[in-house]
């Protein structure tokens, strides 16, 4: 009798825990998907030849992850090439591009996480490393540490090999003009905003996850968002699904929101979209954290989720599909 007991509440167990036996994992099919960022974003600020500059290089960082992926890559090659990309590009902030501190200086965050082995990469306050994406991913592959900041964390990229340059490398006008308005405090949103991210699947069935900033602007020196904290900005499990996310982050860091969406899915069995629905549009939306998420799962299901007017977005999929979108239409 105690064993038939055993086997019932065994079998229940076994039956609602998708976390204890894991699905199969989706091997025929690939999925990228990416942000440049999420805010105030609206059509009458952005001028058309502006919105076409953030869908062509949108769509340049799309065909080179979805190229990986195509060609049997994995997905943190994928989210490493997309966002290179972005980073290289002063579009976006992040790399190239990344907004000023109140002292006038750039301080970047990044942060990856191969959903496989659950094994993650950071990097906080960096100034010289020209793409803090790849320091990450150096951090992962190449230290026994999840995050290194600062100095510390600029001198591993060097003795690398990854390049350096010079600071005034990151400087663009347009960031510089952000600072000076959030400074005499005429801020728009629009202008505090702008992190890139990446999210993959690959056809070995592997998920991977990344994000890349400059913060926010006149942010304070030392500070740190949530883009290079696993579980808040970046996150990944074969298991449930890969998140990157972008918005104002100490909102993200209080709500551990990465990792929120994933652990809905593994104890409630919600899709990943219910998910990112609860966590963005509900939770995060109620206390004012603006913002967003991209996510897909492991059988390729996907998500872009902002409570924000506006989140430069973009995918592709085996299946052909390829939607680049920055304003609020969902
Ligand atoms: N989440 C980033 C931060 O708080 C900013 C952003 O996504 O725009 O540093």
């Amino acid at each position: 009798m105690k064993r038939i007991i055993f086997v019932i509440v065994a079998g229940f167990f076994l039956s609602s825990c998708n976390y204890i036996y894991p699905d199969k994992k989706s091997k025929s099919k690939y999925v990228l998907v990416i942000h440049g960022g999420a805010g105030t974003i609206l059509k009458e600020n952005l001028t058309l030849e502006k919105e076409q500059q953030y869908i062509n290089k949108l769509e340049e960082a799309l065909l080179a992850g979805g190229e990986v992926l195509k060609t049997g890559g994995t997905s943190l090659d994928a989210v490493t090439e997309a966002i290179i990309i972005m980073e290289n590009s002063p579009l976006f902030n992040a790399g190239k591009g990344a907004v000023f501190t109140e002292e006038g200086i750039n301080e970047m965050d990044a942060s990856i996480m191969d959903g496989r082995t659950s094994s993650a990469g950071a990097v906080a306050g960096v100034h010289t490393v020209k793409n803090p994406i790849l320091a990450a991913r150096t951090v992962m592959e190449k230290s026994d540490h999840v995050l290194l900041i600062g100095d510390g964390a600029d001198e591993f990229a060097r003795k690398q090999g990854l390049d350096i340059v010079d600071s005034s490398y990151f400087f663009t006008h347009d960031r510089w003009k952000s600072f000076e308005k959030v400074r005499s405090r005429h801020i728009n949103e629009m202008e505090k905003h702008g992190t890139v991210g990446a999210v993959a699947l690959d056809l070995h069935g592997d998920l991977a996850a990344g994000t890349s900033t400059g913060g926010m602007t006149y942010k304070m020196k030392g500070r740190v968002g949530d883009s290079p904290i696993i579980g808040a900005g970046t996150y990944a499990d074969n298991n449930t699904c890969a998140v990157s996310a972008t918005g104002h982050g100490e909102y993200f860091i209080r709500n551990v929101v990465a990792y929120d969406i994933a652990a809905l899915m593994k104890y409630t069995r919600v899709s990943v979209k219910e998910a990112a629905n609860f966590v963005v549009l509900s939770k995060l939306k109620k206390i004012g954290g603006d913002g967003g998420i991209i996510a897909v799962d492991k059988s390729g299901n996907f998500t872009m989720t902002f409570n924000t007017a506006g989140m430069y977005r973009g995918v592709i999929t085996s299946e052909g599909l390829m939607d680049i979108k920055i304003f609020g239409d969902h």
